[in-house]
């Protein structure tokens, strides 16, 4: 292991893994702290917490649990991820968590960025933009849980940390690792230990990439890691080939959707008028206890032989609305989860080796009812979307979709890319 990193929460992590895979990087991803070590081939390992807005206590210890065991495993440099949209607030928890790993690794200085370029985040003169307008314009200043009101990020981290923050300007950015290496040692003379940094490119972050190869903590976003694995290039030999290996694996294939999301509707329609076989779940037939479970369960065992199953949730925003009216949104969503969960273990237990999931919260609730631990990242078959196999002694293809990802052909393209037999 040479990298380690601890991401803040788990479509984050798959995202940042994503783009060390692409860099050469083999990863393996793992779902909270694991209790052994990890045993294979493996170049950086991404542990997902779920500390994005949990109080900034409780997140800084479970980000400390998860610094301890990549040290552990021998990790060289250490990746602290968040949100492209920098998701904090005063209280934390990206100044408290980068303070806590800065003292525990007896670090001086690192720098701080969200700058994703390709997911239209940038960040100039310390200001970061969400598409073509500010932060505080884009929808995020409305965010339930973590407002963005302030786009200057120098400012909003500043307000978490007793740490003094500064600033690597484009201009230094746009000159290269030296330039960019000059700057943080002028930085650090003037008592700066976290730097915000500018970044408007690729090859903005390749450059900075080249600055940070021997800074022993990096804060950021997932897109700083396009930059990190040439780093690592000389003494490893990455492959981007090999890095995206999975195990061969063979069985049925299904699908469990329970995202509600504009792209998963539009997925689901592509899926049934291209006869695809799929299962509409009732959440109102659920709620009045019907065992609406076990009837997927019959109507989809039976057909795995003849091809890909659908077993879906997803409803346009009307019909999801109506659900909630009548069973409130939080329950209406645990009960939905519940479901699609032990739908999924049924059709593993039933023979499915290959499983998409759509939705992330779905997602969420499916690996844990499938007991998976950790999640080595292969091919990606649209942007923020790689298939993954389970470790473990017999292995488990998984597409994690987030809601909005994806082409609408997307489930039918994932089992047309090949992996698995
Ligand atoms: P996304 O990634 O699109 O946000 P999630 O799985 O994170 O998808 O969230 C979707 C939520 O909506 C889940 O809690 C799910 O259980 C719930 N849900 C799914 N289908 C329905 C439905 N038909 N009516 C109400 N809620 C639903």
């Amino acid at each position: 292991m040479l990298l380690g990193c601890i991401a803040d929460d788990f479509t984050g992590a798959t995202d940042l893994a994503n783009n060390l895979v692409r860099g050469g990087m083999r990863v393996v991803q793992t779902i909270g702290v694991p209790k052994k070590q990890l045993s294979g081939e493996v170049d950086a390992v991404v542990v997902a917490l779920k500390s994005r807005t949990i109080p900034a206590r409780d997140a800084v210890a479970q980000s400390l649990a998860a610094l301890e065991w990549l040290r552990q495993g021998g990790c060289r440099q250490f990746y602290f991820k968040y949100c492209s949209t920098f998701d904090s607030t005063p209280a934390g928890n990206i100044g408290p968590v980068t303070e806590a790993l800065m003292n525990a690794l007896g670090c001086d200085f690192t720098i701080a960025c969200p700058a994703f370029p390709e997911n239209a985040r940038t960040v100039f003169k310390g200001y970061l933009f969400a598409g073509d307008v500010l932060l505080n314009e884009s929808g995020m200043q409305h965010h339930p849980l973590t407002p963005m009101t302030d786009a200057n990020l120098v400012r909003v981290l500043q307000a978490q940390t007793r740490f003094k923050v500064g600033h690597v300007g484009y201009e230094d950015v746009a000159r290269g690792p030296d330039a960019i290496r000059a700057r943080f040692k002028t930085l650090k003379a003037n008592g700066v230990k976290i730097a915000i940094v500018d970044a408007i490119s690729n090859e903005d972050l390749m450059r900075l990439g080249r600055a940070l190869g021997d800074m022993t903590l990096v804060t950021a976003g997932s897109g700083v890691a396009i930059g990190l694995p040439q780093n690592f290039a000389g003494a490893n030999q990455l492959r981007a080939e090999e890095a995206t290996e999975l195990p061969a694996v063979s069985g049925y294939r299904a699908i469990v959707s329970g995202s509600c999301s504009f792209a998963t509707n539009t997925q689901v329609l592509d899926y049934i008028s291209n006869n695809g076989q799929a299962y509409a779940l009732d959440p109102l037939r659920l709620a009045a206890g019907e065992p609406e479970v076990a009837r997927a369960l019959a109507w989809a065992v039976p057909r795995l032989t003849q091809g890909p199953v659908l077993v879906y949730s997803t409803a346009d925003p009307e019909k999801v609305q109506a659900v909630q009216q009548r069973l409130g949104a939080s329950d209406a969503g645990h009960l939905v989860e519940a479901a699609l969960a032990s739908i999924a273990r049924g059709l593993v237990d039933a023979g499915v080796r290959q499983l998409i999931v759509a939705g992330g919260e779905t997602s969420g609730a499916v690996v844990q009812a499938l007991g998976i631990e950790a999640l080595r990242i292969g091919a990606q078959i649209d942007p923020g979307v790689p298939w993954t196999a389970s470790i473990g002694s017999e292995p488990l293809l998984l597409a994690l979709k987030s809601g909005n990802f994806g082409t609408p052909d997307f489930f039918r393209k994932a089992f047309r890319q090949g992996v698995g037999r």
